[in-house]
């Protein structure tokens, strides 16, 4: 289990919640390469340890459990684990 971002980080990138999370799971960061590219950031889902630390940071509230991902942006959970070729 892990949390995942969705689809209201897309033009956003906010980062806020990198620099939230204590394991650094959340990636492109800003001054990794990929980032200026990235539509949108990204939860390693096999770093993250669950803390919810992110969530409240986010200013469009992007980031959720996933158990509790809205059914309509389901697919982002693959989007995830896919950057990181998970
Ligand atoms: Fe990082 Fe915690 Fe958010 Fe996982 S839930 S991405 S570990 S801040």
């Amino acid at each position: 289990m892990a949390y995942v971002i969705a689809e209201p980080c897309i033009g956003t990138k906010d980062t806020a919640c990198v620099d939230a999370c204590p394991v650094d799971c959340i990636h492109p960061k800003k001054d990794e390469d990929k980032h200026a590219d990235s539509e949108m950031l990204y939860i390693d889902p096999a770093e993250c340890i669950d803390c919810g630390a992110c969530v409240p940071v986010c200013p469009v509230s992007a980031i959720f459990a996933l158990d509790d991902l809205p059914e309509k942006w389901a697919e982002f959970a693959d989007k995830n684990a896919a950057f990181f070729g998970r």
